[in-house]
C-alpha cells in the first residue's frame, strides 16, 4: 500500500522533510505535474506526512475521498489547461519560498470533489513521468 498526495497539495514540501524512506517528490514540469507524489514502491505506510501536511491532502490510498466535502476555500491544483483551473496562486511554502501554481481553483462551501482520480495520477507519475528513479 501508499499514500496518496491529492489535488489539494499546494506544493508547500513540508511532508518532504519528514519522509523516513524520502519518497515523497515535487512534480516536474510542474505545469504538467503539479503536486508532489509519493512513489509507492517506496512508501512504508508510516502516515509520518499526513499531519505535517498544512492543507490536510495526503490519504492512505484507500482512503481517498470520492466525495470530499469542502470547508470552503481550499484550493484545487490542477494540470494546466484544465477547464475550470483558471486561476493564479501565489503563496510560500515551508521554508518561506515563493510558490507559484498557475492552474487552480477554490472549492466553495459545502462543495463535493472527488479526490480519487490523484491515485492513478500518483502511479503514472512514476509509470510515465520524467522516470524518477530510472
Ligand atoms: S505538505 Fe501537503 S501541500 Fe505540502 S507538498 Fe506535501 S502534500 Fe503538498
Ligand atoms: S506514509 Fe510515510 S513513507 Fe509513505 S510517503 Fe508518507 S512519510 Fe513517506
Amino acid at each position: 500500500m501508499t499514500h496518496t498526495i491529492t489535488d489539494l497539495c499546494i506544493r508547500d514540501g513540508a511532508c518532504v522533510e519528514v519522509c523516513p524512506v524520502e519518497c515523497i517528490i515535487p512534480g516536474q514540469p510542474q505545469d504538467e505535474w503539479p503536486l508532489f507524489y509519493i512513489d509507492p514502491e517506496t512508501c512504508i505506510d508510516c502516515g509520518a506526512c499526513v499531519p505535517e501536511c498544512p492543507v490536510e491532502a495526503i490519504f492512505p490510498e484507500e482512503d481517498v475521498p470520492s466525495s470530499f466535502v469542502a470547508k470552503g476555500g481550499e484550493v484545487l491544483n490542477g494540470p494546466v489547461g484544465i477547464p475550470g483551473f483558471s486561476a493564479i496562486f501565489d503563496g510560500h511554502d515551508h521554508n518561506g519560498a515563493a510558490v507559484h501554481l498557475t492552474a487552480t481553483r477554490k472549492l466553495a462551501p459545502k462543495e463535493v470533489v472527488d479526490l480519487t482520480p490523484a491515485t492513478e495520477e500518483n502511479a503514472k507519475y512514476f509509470e510515465e513521468g520524467p522516470g524518477y528513479g530510472r
